[in-house]
């Protein structure tokens, strides 16, 4: 066949099928009916483009020229094989091209607009998600913690050199034998007054820094977090202050060589982000001016003395953690923009895959299939939940930035931990189901799954471990349960956990538990109240397991003896949160259609979430049985009810082509995009 004739052909194809995509109502397949949904036959309507708008961030146009640029740009496009050191250089040069000819300075939003700079790192990780890593190792860990941690003197001496990339930086906090516990770190930086220095000291094997990101190749500068020890008069000879952050120089500003007293290995190729130069630092007596000390919390004047706004080391050192939760805000983040692009995929090809169908009667698109509309439906309900929620979790972010008001420090270090943990959890999840329910080829590389799950997997550990961080939103919660107690008063994004815990304590009301009606299962306070109540039930039960065992484990050992209580409590707070949030989003949407699909999403979210957990409903006959199988068949109808609008709401996302560009989610010609890739 001439070439010609075959691209006739293909034309051909496309034009029919894309005709197919754009009025599914005139040429889709037969829907399989199931039974729960055959009596219920009113289809919704969404207007997409109100969806959309109301989802737009305010800093879309960003986003738009972050990704005109690099759509200009094939040659700084990832392609599908590339080896680790190419990578990496690639990525520098993806990254110096933002700022040098892009004219997208990120820096300069990260204390004055953290909205925006969030939306850069969404538009930046959809080119690369390596590139967006290493944006934030640049701007967000060693940046940041430059501006954060340290004074005016580190602001005027270092903004420009960050910003402009001059000064590459790494954010050297992990080491070898501590991650998690970064009280227990133990590399040194021991005052000597009679030169006015520290000296960074790696003391053995086990402290040397680990993972740190920009430190293998690129990287001039590093934030090295060690231990102050500063001389005393006493017969100990010296104090340990606690953990500190320093600017350390790694490499010459010239000749880019290994300073004298610093070793760098390359922590070499991992799972995935390999367009990330992560390297392992040794100190050896590495000598830096008095000033390089980070001085915000903590100072120490020419003569050795220690000040600090602070009393205890605890404080300062939950202060000097406090300003590094924009690492966490902006993962969360970004994840949601990872899960809308795997669900984006996953969904756009099940409306067009066909397989089976009635006797005598064309094949079935895949996603009629229950099944299907089970892994994927609540999947894209949650997108949406995690959306609203993120958008709310940047608000408070940055008013927090602005007013440094105590209470939103408190409430937004919870509320980031608990977020970035349960997105970060769910994505990783849902990445696998995903390629599953594409089949065989959502197993070839070129269709990106296998990318986006090694690239993300492992926002579940850094920036802290996820299990960690729902560690500290549970001690959170029952520090709040205590202050209750204690008659304290508890803030109002907490409140509700007050009004529930007087709604717990009493019986669950024997009527209500039996209501099955579609109404009462939609009302949001029949979710939330669901919701909360659990929540309040799991705080409960778990503050007197604590207080219980404490008496013969000691408080570690009863914490530990409670601890997957512990997280199943933080796990459900964070889904009450959640859900309170995506209820708001759908009641402030102007426009009644757009408001319509939100609607059903965040049912279907709700009623999914409390099936999964009915267990614990039925436990205390807070609903009857008969109360749980209407919601369960409530939630399959709704999937059924989202599968018919699914084309609109993955729409609505707006993700630019080039971000869903696996063949198999290109929706007008799956195959022939498809079959091109492989070279026929
Ligand atoms: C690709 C990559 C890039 C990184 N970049 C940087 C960087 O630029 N700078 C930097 O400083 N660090 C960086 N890190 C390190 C990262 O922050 C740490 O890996 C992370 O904090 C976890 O520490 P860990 O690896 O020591 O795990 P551990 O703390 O040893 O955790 C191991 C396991 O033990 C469990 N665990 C630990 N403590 C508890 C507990 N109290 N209760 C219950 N379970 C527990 C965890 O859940 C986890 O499953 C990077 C890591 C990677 C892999």
């Amino acid at each position: 066949m001439a070439v010609e004739e075959f691209s006739e052909i293909a034309a051909a194809r496309r034009i029919q099928r894309l005709s197919s995509h754009i009025s599914p109502a005139l040429t889709e397949p037969p829907q399989l009916q199931t039974e729960a949904c055959s009596s219920r036959s009113k289809k919704l309507v969404v207007n997409g483009q109100a969806l959309s708008l109301y989802m737009k961030g305010k800093h879309r146009d960003i986003q738009e020229k972050v990704h005109e640029f690099y759509n200009s740009r094939p040659d700084l496009q990832t392609p599908l094989e590339i080896s680790k050191d190419d990578h990496r250089e690639l990525c520098m040069r993806q990254l110096y091209a933002l700022v040098r000819e892009a004219g997208i300075r990120p820096f300069r939003y990260v204390a004055d607009d953290p909205a925006k700079y969030f939306a850069i790192m969404e538009a930046v990780g959809s080119v690369d998600m390596s590139f967006g890593i290493k944006m934030g190792v640049q701007y967000s860990l060693w940046g940041g913690s430059v501006i954060n941690l340290g004074t005016k003197k580190h602001r005027d001496k270092y903004f420009d050199g960050i910003d402009n990339l001059d000064y590459l930086g790494c954010f050297a906090m992990t080491e070898l034998h501590h991650g998690s516990n970064v009280q227990g770190l133990q590399t040194t930086a021991t005052f000597d007054p009679i030169t006015d220095e520290f000296i960074i000291d790696t003391p053995h094997d086990g402290a040397i820094k680990w993972w740190i990101g920009n430190a293998a190749v690129h990287g001039k500068f590093a934030t090295v977090f060690a231990r102050l020890i500063l001389p005393t008069h006493d017969t100990k000879g010296v104090s340990d202050m606690g953990v500190h952050a320093f600017i350390v120089p790694i490499r010459d500003m010239k000749t880019h060589q290994t300073l004298p007293g610093v070793e760098i290995q390359d922590c070499g190729q991992k799972v995935g982000l390999n367009g990330v130069d992560n390297g392992a630092l040794r100190f050896r007596s590495v000598r830096i001016p008095r000033d390089n000390l980070l001085n915000r919390f903590g100072d120490v004047s020419r003569d050795g003395k220690y000040t600090s706004s602070l009393p205890t080391i605890n404080k300062r050192f939950g202060a000097t953690l406090g300003e590094l939760v924009g690492g966490r805000v902006a993962l969360a983040y970004s994840s949601v923009g990872v899960l809308k692009v795997s669900a984006t995929i996953a969904i756009r090809y099940s409306l067009l895959r066909q397989q089976f169908g009635p006797p005598k009667q064309p094949e079935v698109s895949i996603l009629d299939y229950q099944s299907q509309q089970h892994k994927l439906m609540p999947m894209l309900a949650s997108t949406y939940a995690y959306h609203f929620a993120t958008v709310y979790l940047v608000e408070k972010y940055s008013e927090m930035k602005k007013t440094n008001d105590e209470q939103l420090v408190a409430d937004v270090h919870a509320l980031s931990a608990g977020l970035k943990s349960y997105i970060t959890s769910y994505t990783a999840k849902s990445l696998s189901v995903c390629r599953e329910a594409c089949g065989g080829h959502g197993y070839a590389a070129v269709n990106r799954f296998g990318s986006l799950r090694n690239d993300h997997d492992i926002f579940q550990t850094f920036e802290g471990d996820n299990t960690v961080l729902l560690q500290q939103v549970a001690a959170d919660l029952l520090k709040r349960y205590q202050e209750k107690f204690r008659g304290g008063t508890l803030t109002v994004t907490w409140s509700y956990l007050r009004e529930s815990m007087s709604s717990y304590l009493a019986q669950p009301n024997p009527v209500t538990a039996r209501w099955e009606g579609e109404d009462h299962l939609r009302d949001p306070k029949f979710q939330l109240d669901a919701f909360r109540y659990r929540t309040s039930r799991l705080l409960q039960s778990v503050a007197m397991r604590l207080k219980k065992h404490s008496k013969t484990l000691g408080t570690f050992g009863a914490w530990n003896r409670c601890l997957n209580h512990l997280l199943t409590l933080a796990e459900s707070h964070i889904e009450s949160v959640i859900l309170a949030k995506f209820i708001e989003a759908v009641r402030n949407c102007p426009d009644p259609s757009a408001r319509a699909g939100l609607k059903l999403v965040c049912d279907l979210y709700a009623l999914d979430r409390i099936w999964n957990d009915i267990g614990t409903y039925r436990n205390v006959d807070y609903v009857a049985p008969n109360k749980a199988k209407a919601i369960h068949k409530l939630a399959e109808y709704l999937s059924f009810q989202v599968r018919n609008v699914a084309k609109e709401l993955v729409d609505a996302f707006e993700l630019p082509d080039h971000v869903t560009r696996a063949p198999i989610a290109m929706q007008a010609d799956a195959y022939a995009q498809y079959t091109h890739v492989v070279g026929f």
